[in-house]
């Protein structure tokens, strides 16, 4: 347990990101482990600082290479109270499973126990997960950290079934939310709020505007619904808009669906209203359509409004397409 232990006035996590920058970590099916890892301990981080008052730190928040010793060592000098390593696994088998290290006192069994069963209900809220268990292993991170220290295996990476799932937005945000739901109960924080998403088709009525220049096709058996819409690119400000209720600020992620043909544009600018301003990502909609790909992760107000905007203010050619739009509380 968490309380009684002597910590500071706000808990101090430590998230460290297996692998990166010359160390790709496992490999395989497309994926880099280095890059997962990053992605949940971002998303992770982002998470606990949404929802509790926390403070965290990371071993590394981009792709640059760590050393074990670095790692361990930034986590003591800092004073963690607690320790989370992230990796994926790899070996051609299936499915979850955590380690921490083989003497471990209470409080580490205590973290491992709020751990492990909160990642592995993420997961399988999105798809079918093996349960390999709560294990020991005699792990650099586990043994030289001075504060519990707990490190996961999400699913394995050469393995087509359990990539397929770490290819998908969804489930990585899902491990991530596993893991802060975990954090919190060990250290006595509460429950997260409920679990939000929502999606606004360029067909929902009432969330949906664009001018008369935006015309609307069934072309493309990628589309999502029934239709979609598209306009040629100008040098002017007119974009079609997808109105969101945001129940709560905090973070969402935002996934955008979009038909993908060689003569669509090359970089439709998206425009994201956050709490701190308007951002735009430029999505490339030649390739990669018909499914969700997320344009990232952004601190939204509460209310309802005009969230993200399809811009046809771009100096890349062809179709600017606006079809749906997800966005999901992480
Ligand atoms: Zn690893």
């Amino acid at each position: 347990m968490f309380a009684g232990r002597a910590h500071a006035a706000v808990p101090r996590v430590y998230i460290d990101p297996g692998h990166g920058g010359t160390d790709p970590g496992a490999v395989g099916n497309g994926l880099q482990e280095k890059s997962l890892t990053l992605d949940i301990s971002l998303q992770l981080r982002n998470i606990l600082q949404a929802n509790w008052s926390v403070d965290v730190r990371m071993s590394r928040t981009t792709d640059i290479t760590r050393s074990l010793t670095y790692r361990t060592d930034d986590a003591n000098a800092w004073g963690a109270n607690l320790f989370v390593s992230v990796h994926i696994n790899s070996g051609g088998g299936t499915g979850f499973e955590s380690y921490r290290y083989p003497t471990s006192d209470s409080a580490t069994v205590s973290l491992h126990n709020a751990l492990h069963p909160r990642v592995l209900s993420g997961m399988r809220s999105i798809g079918t997960v093996t349960d390999r268990g709560q294990k020991t292993a005699n792990f650099h991170v586990l043994r030289e950290t001075t504060m519990p220290a707990v490190l996961t295996e999400s699913l394995f990476i050469d393995t087509v079934a359990d990539a397929n799932l770490l290819k998908r937005a969804d489930f990585i945000t899902a491990v991530a939310r596993g893991h802060a739901q975990g954090i919190a109960a060990y250290l006595g924080l509460g429950t997260t709020p409920p679990a939000y998403s929502t999606i606004v088709d360029n067909a929902t009525a009432g969330r949906f505007t664009a001018s008369t220049n935006w015309s609307t096709s069934a072309y493309s058996a990628q589309r999502y619904g029934t239709e979609y819409r598209f306009a040629n690119p100008v040098l002017a400000s007119d974009a079609a808009w997808f109105k969101v209720n945001i129940p709560q600020a905090g973070n969402y992620r935002i996934d955008v669906w979009n038909p993908a043909d060689p003569g669509y544009n090359s970089a439709a600018p998206h425009v994201v209203v956050t709490a701190s301003g308007n951002q735009t990502v430029n999505v490339d909609q030649r390739t990669g359509g018909g499914g969700w790909r997320s344009i990232g992760t952004f601190n939204l107000a509460a209310g309802d409004r005009d969230l993200v905007g399809v811009s046809r203010w771009t100096n890349a050619t062809g179709y600017v397409i606006a079809d749906a739009v997800r966005v999901t509380r992480v």
